[in-house]
């Protein structure tokens, strides 16, 4: 099997969240100037790699069992795999057909069925990859207990025009494609996120496993982070995100925030004949993100399994709890 770390340019490092950084191969191809900053980066995944240029934002990425895309075939040639290589990787990977690859054809057919599909985004310019060299930016995600293997960015540097507020940069995915992002601010200012999204946009698709059976439906993205859920990103659910909810065929469990504006999204959650869970947490959470820094992942989730109700009289009286919860 072709072996992509070998065609890598010789300098270059390794993040702790296992991202390969050296000079990007593909931006002189792509109307951008050539990188000298190490902004290609190249992730070694389950079952291949997944490549992201955080210069000119080209993405590429090979799964064993499926056919080597156009962007993975024009990132190859790029690092100088020669024709013939590629070919054999293109069979090779065909022989291992897996039940992954079909079952992610299954998951595009029900996307083009279902008419999902979000435009490529760029990021924002001099985002970089976080490490633990960024300080205080690498404390605050992993305070907020996002998972390493996470590709979280920052953007240090002044774009020339304005004083940039520090912040973190998360990238919205889809299909492992870019498709927005957004960016949250670390000094105390409003607003804290500005974000570039698309309608109809569920944040954390791609953080959901072909094998689980339950999706949990939030509303912040450190919340759908720290738990391995989904963020609507509002307090309200848009017919486009059920569908996209719907698609993946899971048992759905909305978790409110429990603040006034957490009511909005029960009565929605009710509406979409979804479950709900309003667990009963330590004092001073007030979302799933909370609760996560609170009990860790495991304990969280524990909570939010076993307040899970799916019966729209339990939930009124959940509701009506809260309410009353908050009030006081
Ligand atoms: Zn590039």
């Amino acid at each position: 099997m072709l072996d992509v770390l070998a065609y890598l340019p010789a300098k270059k490092k390794q993040t702790p969240s296992g991202w390969l950084s050296f000079n990007a191969v593909c931006c002189q191809h792509n109307g951008s100037t050539r990188d000298t900053r190490g902004r290609g980066g190249l992730k070694a995944t389950a079952l291949g790699w997944s490549y992201h240029c955080f210069n000119c934002s080209y993405t590429a990425s090979f799964i064993l069992g499926r056919a080597v895309s156009f962007k993975a075939r024009r990132l190859l040639t790029w690092l100088g795999v020669p024709e013939t290589e590629i070919e054999m990787l293109n069979l090779e990977s065909l022989r291992h057909r897996s039940i992954h690859g079909i079952l992610e054809d299954r998951q595009q057919m029900w996307n083009t069925l279902s008419g999902v599909s979000f435009e490529e985004k760029d990021l924002p310019p001099y985002a970089e990859l976080l490490t633990a060299e960024h300080g205080p930016y690498w404390e605050y995600v992993r305070g907020r207990h996002v998972p390493a293997d996470f590709p979280a960015m920052v953007q240090i540097e002044n774009d020339g025009i304005h004083w940039i507020r520090p912040h973190v940069v998360i990238p919205f995915t889809y299909d492992n494609k870019i498709v927005g992002y957004t960016c949250r601010f670390l000094d105390n200012r409003q607003p804290k996120f500005i974000s570039d999204s698309q309608p109809g946009y569920v944040f954390g698709i791609d953080l959901q496993m072909p094998n689980w059976q339950h999706v949990i439906v939030t509303e912040g993205i450190f919340d759908a982070l720290s738990i391995g859920g989904l963020a609507v990103m509002h307090n309200t659910i848009s017919d486009a995100q059920a569908r996209l909810i719907r698609s993946l065929g899971r048992e759905v469990t909305v978790v409110p925030d429990q603040d006034l504006a957490g009511i909005e999204l029960i009565d929605r959650a009710v509406e979409l004949g979804w479950a709900v869970s309003i667990p009963e947490w330590p004092a001073g959470c007030k979302d799933v993100n909370d609760a996560v820094i609170k009990l860790g992942r495991l304990g969280a989730l524990l909570t939010i399994m076993q307040s899970r109700e799916t019966s729209r009289i339990k939930i009124e009286l959940r509701k009506k709890a809260l309410a009353k919860r908050i009030r006081t």
